[in-house]
């Protein structure tokens, strides 16, 4: 059985190979958070545009400050948004504020509790190197250097850099389109008063979160029941968006109907099984030249193989880089015991704060305990064949909300 990591491989190689190049479209920059940028963005000009005094305190010329306390002349001041026409020429200083432009003839800002005002004059008390307190014009980047490559997903430093250099309208991706199928005959809608044997159709939810959260669009497309004609009609619909993701009926029962139909509708299946618990069953397809994911519907089964499988596909689909699959080491805060040969996505939680954090496997009931799943924030992931982990050894947490 294919190790996870082999899977998510798949997954990325047979998005990447298709070359889906979403369209774009123009966004307020206040509209612009978490959405993929299509644009290469540019400085527009030097940053800082001019050397910036990083002090409130008196721009001055090092070399004058070799020997102190030193007496300096006043010229007068400069404050942020001013430019000072003169220049500050030798046993010369200008009062300066912070963000504002360094005057001709000064290379140094001495900060102002280092200085006392003596009747028109300013005693220096401490030396400055050159430079000190003054961040150069273009040193943070220089005019026409590329700042943002098309593809980075947007976040509040991008929203501030992109403002900095003037996007009040951003080029963004499309959002990919996912459509959202559950399966199941006992699975009814969550406002539904549930048979004694029925489910509440919970999938459907935490799947068009965890699409929204990966920056596709979720298209809920309902729960189809478990006979042939009512799947393929739905999938038909789901097919017409940029991915399909259905959840339940791909095991191995006699009404997991799922690859059948699929299968019916001429899709070709790069895996159908994972080496994780939970998750075993996810299968990932092409059909009728749409990507298919079909997740295992307990529910926690879901989510896991979402966050490993899914994400990528809707990264790729939306022309950003998949995101990578980084672990934690964490110290385990009590022994686990454990037997399986594949990987292990254990609901855990991280507990402590700042440098003291420890992480701890949470009781569970299994795939469908999606009571201990909210009470998580991480996965503890056990490597195949691990039989006990120790108490107080390095283990590996994937954060949740990822
Ligand atoms: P299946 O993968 O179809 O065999 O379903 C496995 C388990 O997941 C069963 O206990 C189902 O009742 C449950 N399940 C299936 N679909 C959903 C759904 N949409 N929401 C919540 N639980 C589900
Ligand atoms: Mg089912």
């Amino acid at each position: 059985m294919l190790h996870y990591l082999e899977a998510r491989e798949k997954v990325v190689s047979a998005v990447s190979a298709r070359g889906v190049r979403p369209t774009t479209e123009a966004v307020p920059l206040e509209s612009s958070l978490d959405r993929v940028l299509a644009e290469e963005v540019v400085a527009d000009r030097d940053y800082p545009p001019f050397d910036r005094s990083t002090r409130d305190g008196f721009a001055v010329r090092a070399a004058d400050l070799v020997q102190v306390p030193v007496t300096l002349k006043c010229l007068g001041e400069v404050k942020a948004g001013e430019a000072y026409p003169g220049t500050v020429g030798a046993g010369d200083c200008l009062q300066i504020m912070t963000g504002a432009p360094v005057p001709a003839g000064a290379d140094a800002v001495a900060m102002i509790e280092h200085t006392e005002p003596k009747a028109g004059q300013v005693v220096v008390k401490r030396r400055v190197e050159t430079g000190a307190n003054v961040v150069p014009r273009g040193s943070e980047a220089r005019q026409g250097i590329p700042l943002l490559a098309a593809g980075t997903r947007i976040g509040y430093a991008e929203v501030s850099l992109l403002g900095q250099v003037g996007k009040a309208r951003v080029q963004v991706y499309r959002r990919p389109r996912v459509a959202v199928l559950s399966t199941g005959d006992e699975v009814v809608p969550v406002e539904a008063r549930p048979g004694p044997s029925q489910i509440r159709n919970s999938n459907s939810y935490s799947i068009a979160a965890q699409v929204a959260l990966r920056g596709g669009e979720p298209v809920l497309l309902g729960n189809a029941r478990d006979d042939l004609a009512d799947l393929k009609r739905l999938v038909r619909r789901g097919l017409e968006e940029d991915l399909l993701v259905l959840s339940g009926g791909v095991s191995m029962g006699k009404y997991d109907l799922v690859e059948v139909v699929l299968r019916q509708l001429g899709a070709e299946f790069f895996f159908d099984a994972v080496a994780i618990r939970p998750g075993r069953p996810a299968v990932f397809g092409s059909c009728q030249s749409k990507f298919v994911f079909g997740l295992p519907g307990n529910p926690v089964s879901t989510m896991v193989t979402f966050t490993l499988f899914v994400a990528p596909a809707i990264a790729l689909l939306g022309g950003a880089a998949p995101p990578p699959l980084q672990f934690f080491k964490a110290r385990l805060a009590e022994p686990v015991k454990q037997t399986a040969q594949l990987t292990l996505f254990l609901p855990a939680c991280l507990e402590g704060e700042n440098a003291d954090v420890a992480v701890r496997a949470l009781p569970w009931q299994g795939s469908g305990d999606v009571v201990a799943l909210a009470r998580s924030n991480c996965f503890l992931v056990v490597p195949p064949n691990v039989t006990e982990l120790a108490a107080g050894s390095w283990v590996d947490v994937l954060p949740r909300q990822l």
